[in-house]
């Protein structure tokens, strides 16, 4: 079977078309929607959206060297995200299920993180860090759901990470160069330490280190290096006590922060001291794509499920633990 995937919860419109034989990748194109200074406004990102659907959709049939009536289901990213770019996927998901009389199913964003975590890594029964712009979770599967065991209190770490490029003015996303400009610095500024059991928050470490850039007395690399060595201390301690208390054997890290590497060093570390397995996602399948939707919408459909048109409203607000995990046995 081949499914279409779409992704366009926020700053990324996406298709991936998947393989069922294996969850082989035949496409995985995307449009980022970028700026030079400031961040997302979902108007704009929404405008992108529609601009760059027919060319991501030629593309990805390009790359998969398939037609559109090779398309045996299509999936989307029904939330959570930005109502206004949620809304173009759906859209866009309805008009080829319809047109090409194929089935339909909305998958939710944050589970497609963690299922293309486990597809790729292998591993059967996770703690998954869920590292992105708007989310920062801690999951493992329990009793039929994805159970939250840690998360963010207030802003997602991507977001924390991007709101901080701003103050530096280097534009979004501002997560790459802030590992770039980290690994140059070697003064450790201190910073607040906010984790709370397995929950942990941002918005007072923004505060003290928009201070700290304001006073202009420390330079960018130092100050970007005491915020990654900062928050990803906390991310790597929470994770460690999640391992801890629910006893897994494994930790897949995914997300658009997945990316980093000083992040998954830090993990890796700490897996191997605790005997744990230790997988990140691939690049490509890490920030917002469509590959991880279509890999989603397999596992869905295999399990029975499929959506009315009716049923296929947008869900801007839907958490992780609302749904149903009924294709894991
Ligand atoms: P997502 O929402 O999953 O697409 O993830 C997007 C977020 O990932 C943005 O906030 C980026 O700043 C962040 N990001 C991407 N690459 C990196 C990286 N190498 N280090 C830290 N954050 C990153
Ligand atoms: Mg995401």
């Amino acid at each position: 079977m081949i499914c279409l995937g779409i992704e366009s919860t926020a700053h990324t419109f996406g298709i991936g078309i998947i393989d069922s034989n294996g969850f082989k990748v035949l496409a995985n194109e995307k449009a980022t929607f970028t700026t030079n200074e400031g961040g997302i406004r979902p108007i704009k990102a929404a405008e992108h959206h529609i601009l760059f659907f027919d060319m991501i959709l030629q593309k990805a049939l390009e790359s998969a060297k398939i037609k559109l009536e090779d398309v045996d289901l299509i999936a989307f990213s029904q939330g959570p995200g930005l109502g206004q770019c949620l809304r173009i996927g759906a859209v866009a998901a309805r008009t080829l299920a319809l047109g090409l009389k194929k089935p339909i199913i909305g998958v939710n964003h944050c589970i497609a993180h963690v299922e293309s975590g486990k597809i790729t890594s292998g591993f059967k029964d996770p703690v998954t860090l869920y590292v992105s712009g708007a989310n920062t979770q801690i999951l493992a599967l329990a009793s039929g759901r994805y159970r939250v065991f840690g998360e963010t209190l207030d802003i997602g770490i991507g977001n924390f990470l991007d709101s901080f490029g701003r103050v530096l003015g280097i534009g979004f996303p501002a997560g790459p160069k802030i590992e770039e400009l980290a690994s140059k610095g070697e003064k450790y500024l201190e910073l607040p330490y906010t984790i709370k059991g397995m929950d942990f928050s941002f918005s007072g470490i923004l505060t003290k280190v928009e201070q700290l850039v304001k006073s202009k007395k420390y330079s960018t690399e130092d100050l970007c290096y005491s915020v990654q060595e900062t928050v990803f201390a906390m991310l790597t301690e929470a994770t460690e006590r999640a391992i801890a208390h629910i006893d897994k054997e494994e930790v897949v890290i995914t997300g658009g922060v997945a990316s980093n590497q000083k992040l998954c060093g830090m993990l890796k570390t700490m897996c191997s001291e605790r005997n744990v397995k230790f997988a990140a996602v691939p690049r490509p399948l890490a920030t917002d794509n469509g590959a991880m939707i279509a890999m989603t919408g397999i596992l869905m459909h295999k399990a029975g499920l499929k959506n009315k048109i009716s049923e296929t409203n947008i869900n801007p607000y839907q958490r992780t633990d609302q749904v149903d995990v009924v294709w894991c046995k």
